[in-house]
């Protein structure tokens, strides 16, 4: 088999950059993809009971780049969801990130912005150093609101303590002092307006990409196709057979459930940061604006072993890293792309937004 561009993984990165070579460049691109579907972790599909799901979690476009925008716009239109999530606390429940509106829920009082920054100022905790993500937090908003909205979900998300992970995880907490109880502030935002799915499909029209390769591991293939240049958006410590030791990832399970009735809760994912082993409940009805009698949720249970969601944010990881960045920085037609290959928790926007860069660089 002969092909110009060999691409590794049908997620943002593969596709996108995919679409660009093919109807750029005007050469063959052949996709190939381990799991049974394209999309990557925004793969999303019609349940048996007629209802749109998210196999790997509720994923919500936002981006302030207009680049990324424009580009992902020539594919799907938008259905316009705007994202807002509730933590359910002390019987209650109120916006995330805290703003004004989650302050005076909490403590049944109104609070102006110069009130709330007095309050804050009152409350936090005054240190010499940040050392860890708990330092982070009390230092800006005190020990009360740290028990209720980090403690306990940092360690359901992360198996550790806040005190155990490096300050970068919590780096910017987004305190609000406005009524905005938008989870995305972001100027673009929405969800495909018939999924992410189609819009992958669209991308991959091309007579220039023929079927990606499904169910297919690369290394099971490399050998008997010839490329002048290969793309990898999989894991890079497997790419180097894992010669500087294995990148450790947080994953999840997902648990979904369909229930006879029209809506089941008050946001499209409330978190629960202190009770439960699920971290968080998405309501997938409410991200696709989806008219339906049922409904369908999925609980979101993290675990240590798994499918690799979330690299692990401590210093001895990005060490090596590292070492693998200089194994691939040596390879001169072979590229590494993506939240895998780069090992870096990326939103969808920027995977992009890097898959677009890489482009005009090749
Ligand atoms: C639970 C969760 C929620 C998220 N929510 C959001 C959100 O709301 N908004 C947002 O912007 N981002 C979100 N993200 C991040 C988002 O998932 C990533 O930005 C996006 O998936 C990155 O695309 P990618 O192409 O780099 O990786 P992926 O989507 O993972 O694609 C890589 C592909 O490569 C394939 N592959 C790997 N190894 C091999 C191999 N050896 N051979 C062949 N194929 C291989 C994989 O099967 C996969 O399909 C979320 C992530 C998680 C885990």
């Amino acid at each position: 088999m002969k092909t110009d561009f060999l691409i590794i993984g049908a997620g943002f990165a593969g596709c996108t950059l995919a679409e660009r070579i093919a109807s750029q460049l005007d050469k063959k691109v052949l996709i190939v993809e381990k799991r049974d579907h394209i999309g990557g972790n925004a793969y999303d599909y019609y349940n048996d009971d007629g209802i749109m799901v998210q196999k790997y979690g509720p994923h919500i476009f936002h981006s302030n780049l207009k680049e990324v925008w424009d580009y992902l716009s020539r594919f799907t239109e938008w259905n316009g969801y705007v994202h807002r999530v509730l933590a359910r606390v002390k019987g209650k429940e109120v916006y995330l990130p805290i703003n004004l509106d989650t302050m005076e829920r909490l403590y049944d009082r109104k609070f102006n912005p110069e009130e709330l920054r007095e309050y804050f100022e009152r409350k936090r905790v005054r240190l010499d150093q940040i050392e860890n993500s708990r330092d982070v937090v009390v230092s800006q908003v005190g020990e009360e609101l740290y028990e209720l909205f980090f403690r306990n979900y940092t360690k359901k998300q992360w198996g550790v303590y806040p005190e155990e992970l490096d300050p970068e995880v919590t780096k910017r907490l987004p305190v609000r002092f406005d009524h905005d109880t938008r989870y995305f502030t972001d100027k673009y935002q929405g969800i495909p307006k018939h999924g992410f799915v189609k819009m992958f499909e669209k991308m991959l029209q091309h007579k220039n990409i023929p079927p990606v390769m499904l169910n297919t591991d690369y290394r099971e293939i490399i050998d008997s196709v010839s490329f002048d240049k290969l793309i990898y958006t999989g894991p890079i410590d497997y790419y180097f057979d894992y010669i500087h030791g294995k990148l450790p990832y947080r994953s999840l399970d997902f648990k979904l459930e369909t229930l006879e009735m029209d809506k089941y809760q008050n946001a499209g994912v409330v978190n629960f940061p202190n009770d439960y082993d699920y971290t968080r409940i998405t309501e997938f009805k409410q991200l696709y604006l989806q008219k339906h009698p049922r409904t369908t949720i999925c609980y979101e249970y993290p675990k240590a072993e798994g499918e690799p969601y979330y690299p692990i944010p401590k210093k001895e990881y990005q060490e090596i890293y590292q070492k693998y960045k200089r194994e691939a920085d040596r390879l001169k037609s072979v590229f590494f792309l993506g939240r895998l290959a780069q090992y870096r928790y990326l939103n969808m926007d920027q995977v992009v937004d890097g898959a677009l860069n890489l482009f005009k660089s090749i």
